[in-house]
């Protein structure tokens, strides 16, 4: 039974999913406190200017996977979040001046004219793609079943949830299993090379299988991370990703002002430094400036392994555990990018200045799979590729609040670069390099565009890490691999959003159901917690 502190609950981080923790626990009527290291809420989902009269999203960019329960529940449209659709899903220019268009009616055409027998089989693939889809849906609001080696009575409710789990995957046709199965242990690569003959539809779809994804698309387990991109829905359409008007930080400060409106104190500008942890239980928090909170229980919305390697003693952790933690793997290959533009780009595949539908949508540069994969090899070899993989968001032309009239901002998202250079080089001595590499890169296939920049913002991995506290600049707080999934995110054993000092409590991105900004760790833990509560496991604040 824990101790009594002056909160009911303290959570270390105002990111969307802390937000979403500490609304639901103040909702149910705790006392809850939000600690947010930066002078504002959101974490990774934040909206800043970054270039005079240009703001954008600074770090996650475009919005699929917010569960439609917490956007209800947090009256998130009330505190004033608008979503929007894109007007095409995905264009891919291509270097022979042709170039593929993927959305809004118009995939099968256009995959037509790469391959007919391509352009038969998409349905197909939506549909068995989707009845996988709909059921990893259906967990990201669960808490997987715990391992545990605590003995009969506390497995068996486990091995009850495991057992109905089963039941529901025994439910599927037999087809959908095997797509499972597929889609959890082989390589996106492999599963689209099965379905597709033409590189460009393998190109767009096999994206998401590497974005967040230090991996070649065809490293095994890739499929699962293509899986995870696609499961999301926008304002009830499922698989599309749109846009927050006003970018991700409208999401989060929408979430903030749903938890302030159930009494949630949130701090910013209050980094913590240590949890406070007596008689192997956690007890509270101390702030850098060395104020000190007690608190019933403590919950951290950071990634697992700068939570428990950085925040608490070391030496009141199990050495199993601790070890574990040293070994969780984090590091996405993303360097993040924010351009302010004088002019749209004008394609040599699809000229023109003024907004076409192609602007609107993610504008994937690069046209294969291989290319993608050396893409890899190079950045593991040499930090970076000369021929980098760089998707461009163009939220400004769905959304007038984000640049002045007629200019616009650009998101670009760009993949492999190595997490940690080789030969302990640092990314504050090559950040400008590869910047201009980028809009090179950009330039090659819409060539006003370098002559439009007028500012940018850069994000190397080294930056995220600094910034938002994202390990190796790992945008999913931790790999995205089935040994760190499900019962075992962050770790086996737990899997259930607790770990193992009683009091202290995980709710981000390195829980269940992983990264993305989708609120459910959040949810879930929220749900743990005061399930704790009821049982008598913490007890209320004085
Ligand atoms: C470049 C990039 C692009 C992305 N693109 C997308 C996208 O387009 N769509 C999508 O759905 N997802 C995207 N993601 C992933 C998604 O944004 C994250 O997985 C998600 O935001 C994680 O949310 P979180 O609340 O769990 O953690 P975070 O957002 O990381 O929040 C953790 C919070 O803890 C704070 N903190 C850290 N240390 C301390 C401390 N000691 N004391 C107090 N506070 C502390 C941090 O400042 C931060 O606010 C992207 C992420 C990145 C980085």
């Amino acid at each position: 039974m824990g101790g009594r502190g002056e909160w009911d609950v303290a959570i270390i981080g105002g990111g969307h999913n802390g937000l979403v923790c500490a609304f639901y626990l103040a909702q149910a009527g705790l006392h809850v406190v939000v600690f947010e290291r930066r002078g504002i809420v959101g974490g990774a989902a934040v909206t800043e200017e970054f270039h005079p009269g240009f703001r954008n999203s600074t770090a996650s960019y475009t919005v699929s996977l917010l569960q439609p329960k917490i956007i209800a529940d947090l009256k998130l449209h009330e505190h004033g979040l608008h979503i929007v659709h894109r007007r095409m899903a995905n264009f891919l220019p291509l270097p022979d001046g042709c170039y593929l268009a993927v959305g809004e009616g118009r995939t099968k055409g256009e995959v037509a004219k790469f391959s007919s027998r391509d352009a038969e089989r998409l349905d197909a693939y939506h549909q068995r793609l989707g009845a996988v889809s709909d059921l990893v849906r259906g967990m990201m609001l669960e808490t997987p079943p715990n391992v545990t080696a605590s003995g009969f009575w506390t497995a068996l409710p486990q091995l009850l949830k495991a057992g109905r789990l089963a039941r529901r995957l025994g439910a599927l046709e037999l087809a959908a299993q095997r797509d499972l199965l597929a889609l959890l242990g082989r390589s996106a690569g492999d599963y689209l090379d099965d379905w597709f003959e033409s590189d460009p539809i393998k190109a767009v779809y096999g994206f998401d299988g590497i974005v967040g994804n230090y991996a070649s698309p065809y490293t095994p387990g890739s499929a699962y991370v293509l899986l995870h991109h696609v499961f999301g829905e926008v304002n009830g359409k499922k698989g599309a990703w749109g846009h927050a008007i006003g970018g991700m930080g409208a999401i989060t400060q929408a979430m903030a002002r749903s938890a302030a409106s159930r009494g949630v104190d949130i701090r910013v500008g209050s980094p913590v430094k240590e949890v406070i942890v007596e008689g192997g239980r956690a007890v509270g928090a101390i702030t850098e400036s060395g104020e000190t909170f007690r608190a019933s229980a403590v919950i951290s919305n950071l990634n697992p392994r700068l939570l428990y390697l950085n925040l608490i003693d070391q030496g009141a952790l199990p050495a199993e555990f601790r070890e574990r933690m040293s070994n969780y793997r984090c590091g996405s290959g993303t360097f993040r990018m924010n351009v302010a533009l004088s002019e749209l780009p004008d394609f040599t595949c699809l000229p023109g200045k003024t907004r076409g539908d192609h602007h609107t949508g993610g504008i994937i540069l690069a046209p294969t799979l291989r290319y993608m994969e050396q893409a890899f090899f190079d950045a593991r070899t040499f930090g970076w590729s000369k021929k980098p993989i760089v998707e461009i968001l163009i939220p400004s032309t769905l959304d007038d609040s984000l640049a002045p009239p007629g200019q616009h901002v650009a998101s670009l998202f760009c993949q492999h670069v190595a997490p940690r250079l080789p030969n302990g080089e640092s990314w504050d001595q090559h950040r400008d390099t590869v910047a201009d590499l980028m809009i090179d890169t950009v330039n090659e296939f819409a060539p006003n565009f370098k002559a439009s920049v007028l500012g940018r913002q850069i994000n190397s991995p080294l930056d995220l890490e600094r910034t938002f506290g994202l390990i190796g600049g790992d945008i999913m707080h931790g790999s995205l691999q089935l040994d760190q999934m499900f019962s075992a995110r962050p770790t086996l054993g737990h899997g259930n959003y607790r770990g193992p000092l009683p009091g202290l409590y995980m709710c981000g991105a390195g829980t269940h159901p992983g990264g993305g900004v989708t609120g459910a760790p959040g949810h879930n833990a929220a749900r743990e917690i005061l399930r704790d509560f009821k049982r008598g496991r913490l007890i209320r604040a004085a």
